[in-house]
């Protein structure tokens, strides 16, 4: 006991040294402004909060406090266009306590899950219709989890980021979540050509209302999606870029141990921070929104309100 006690004050103590450690002053690149969108009445968007959990500030960005709790939401974004409607992400599933018995005993209580309310039923419940498509950010289980719940769903992803599910792995990927027919699979290609500093884009609806954008690193397909509403507001909904929005703020690292584990290419991942945080200067009334900042969530407010 009195060795565990030891290893633990050992592991926090670098944690606190770590996230204390003087870092380089970031260059930050200068961003472009954002393109004009022409985004049409009835465009809207909620986020379903399909769980939560609390960890410790110090994980979520470098330079968080090991002395203060942060609060980490699974969401899934359902948004409405005229001409289609999706899910971003799909958030945890009726299955996710199945599912994360197949994660390793040593990550499983860095994971652990709270208040697990699936998507599909809150859907239900409200008697929204199921949408036809799940475009996910990224493939990690907390944002794959729910694809079992709609399985008439098509689900989009890069290329790039089939392939790495194709390979995944637990902690990150849980090919459980995966086990439906293949022709459910819709790979997308970022072929609507530059957007506001990045190099590709896909405008979903050819209007510039909803545009998908590459955001590399925490894994290799990860891609960012940027909606602006007929009121002029734009959000850009950037999947685990960041755990907190004080990362992109400071902008600091995600937290280094957290970030070696699980992020595909966590330079990569930073670059592509600095470049968003180069975005926000540029185009300061951007809403940035991390998958799981529960504190910025909270501020937007969760499904059946609909922001429009
Ligand atoms: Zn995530």
């Amino acid at each position: 006991m009195r060795k565990v006690l030891i290893a633990i004050a050992a592991l926090l103590l670098t944690i606190w040294i770590w996230n204390r450690w003087p870092q380089p002053v970031p260059d930050i690149p200068t961003g472009a402004s954002l393109p004009q969108a022409h985004a049409p009445a009835g465009l809207r968007f909620a986020l379903i909060k399909t769980g939560d959990a609390e960890t410790l500030q110090a994980f979520t960005y470098a330079g968080g406090s090991l002395f203060r709790t942060a609060r980490i939401n699974h969401i899934a974004v359902l948004v409405e266009h005229p001409q289609g409607r999706f899910l971003f992400d799909s958030g945890l599933g009726t299955e996710a306590e199945k599912q994360f018995e197949t994660m390793p005993f040593w990550a499983a209580p860095f994971f652990k899950f709270d208040n697990l309310h699936p998507a599909i039923g809150q859907l239900a419940a409200a008697g929204v219709a199921a949408p036809d498509r799940i475009i996910l950010s990224h493939a990690d289980w907390d944002h794959a989890s729910a694809l079992g719940d709609f399985p008439d769903a098509q689900v989009w992803v890069t290329p790039e980021e089939k392939k790495f599910v194709d390979s995944g792995e637990p902690p990150t990927v849980l090919p459980v979540q995966f086990e439906f027919p293949p022709e459910r699979w819709h790979l997308f290609e970022l072929s609507s050509g530059p957007y506001a500093g990045f190099k590709r884009s896909l405008d979903l609806f050819g209007d510039g209302s909803a545009v998908l954008l590459p955001l590399p690193g925490r894994t290799p397909g990860s891609a960012g999606l940027l909606l602006t509403l007929a009121n002029g507001q734009r959000y850009f909904f950037v999947g685990d870029l960041a755990w907190n929005s004080a990362g992109i703020n400071g902008p600091h690292r995600k937290f280094s141990i957290a970030s070696k584990i699980v992020d595909f290419d966590a330079d990569t991942n930073w670059r592509k921070l600095l470049q968003v945080r180069g975005l926000l200067d540029a185009n300061p009334s951007l809403h940035i929104v991390p998958a799981h900042d529960a504190a910025l969530q909270d501020t937007i407010g969760y499904f059946l309100k609909w922001i429009e």
